[in-house]
């Protein structure tokens, strides 16, 4: 299949769109760079651009011939969507609805959309299935919601096949240490905490221990990369002109803030340490995926199970790359 790849060189948008390469796929990402990274895409597969700019999407659309599109460009940090929603709101709603007419006036009528957990927000079922109520708590959280609407009206009047992919929290690295997590600034649990044993970080923040958990500290459910990249593949093969269908992307087991720390302590072998601060503002207590769904229907198989795996594909590639792709 002819893809584009909107946010293609992100984090999980490039890792998805290497993913459809390795398994003869046509992808080509679409990034405006700002915070993707040129080297987390192959070689003569990108292309430079904005989400707001509709010209430029539908000249992308045409010169890949694209028959469906994996639509992951979004601002995506939580806490600058609290002090700055005029540009998460423009980013993420704006630019998907730039999406959504291009693709109209070039005739693609498939998508896959990069969804959050984060739109549960303060549901108290865990684990969570795709029909769990829909309680965001950020205004990032707000965008996404309002974007699985926008499509599904979308999709209403001028059809169009989607699916929508809530993920949890995508983590890890390729195994071979050559793609990993590289956000300026790094604002996720595992990069921040494995800064400590490589030096470039005193302590970790730990942000609230007086969550109703075990232990007090927030729950999330964290999927290796690739898994998620594989879920997508399965997921676009599945989507005809006519699908209108959700997957919660998830392993199933939750972790603590305290036991990211703890399986970072054994796979770098070094203590961690740590200090309790205040809660982060628009931080649900926990989020954990039920993948039964996912399973079932696409025949999804995780090949991270383990915690600790996870991690230990993330510490090769930020032992190899301490400084990320360096490319900025
Ligand atoms: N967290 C933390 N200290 C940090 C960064 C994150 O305690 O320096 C916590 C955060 O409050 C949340 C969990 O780790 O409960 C995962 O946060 P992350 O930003 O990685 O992902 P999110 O769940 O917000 O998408």
């Amino acid at each position: 299949m002819r893809i584009l790849v909107t946010g293609g060189a992100g984090f999980v948008g490039s890792a998805c769109l290497r993913h459809l390469l390795e398994h003869g796929h046509e992808a080509v990402a679409y990034d405006s760079l700002v915070q993707g990274h040129r080297a987390a895409v192959p070689e003569g597969r990108l292309i430079e651009g904005d989400i707001n700019d509709g010209d430029a999407l539908v000249r992308a659309l045409k010169d890949v011939a694209a028959e469906a599109v994996m639509h992951f460009a979004a601002a995506t940090y939580v806490g600058e969507s609290v002090t700055d929603p005029d540009y998460h709101y423009g980013n993420n709603i704006g630019g998907t609805r730039s999406l959504l007419n291009a693709m109209r006036a070039v005739g693609v009528d498939r998508m896959l959309f990069s969804s959050t957990c984060a739109t549960y927000g303060m549901n108290p079922v865990i684990p969570m299935a795709e029909d769990a109520k829909q309680d965001p708590c950020s205004p990032y959280a707000r965008t996404k919601l309002a974007v699985e609407w926008m499509i599904r009206d979308f999709a209403h009047a001028y059809g169009l096949g989607f699916t929508l992919l809530r993920y949890f929290n995508a983590a890890g690295a390729s195994p071979d240490g050559r793609y990993g997590e590289d956000h300026k600034p790094e604002n996720h649990l595992i990069p921040l905490v494995l800064q400590v044993p490589l030096g470039q970080r005193e302590k970790i923040m730990i942000f609230g221990d007086d969550y109703p958990t075990p232990d007090g500290t927030c729950i999330r459910d964290y999927i290796h990369v690739d898994d998620l990249a594989q879920a997508h593949r399965l997921a676009i093969a599945a989507t005809t002109p006519s699908t209108a269908e959700v997957f919660n992307i998830g392993t199933g087991n939750g972790q603590s803030v305290m036991q990211v720390i703890e399986a970072c302590e054994t796979v770098t072998g070094k203590a961690v340490a740590r200090q309790v601060v205040e809660r982060r503002p628009g931080d649900p207590p926990a989020l954990v995926a039920d993948p039964t769904k996912l399973k079932s229907k696409l025949g999804w198989k995780p090949r991270y199970t383990d915690i600790r795996d996870t991690v230990a594909t993330a510490w090769k590639w930020h032992q190899s790359h301490p400084d990320g792709y360096a490319d900025r």
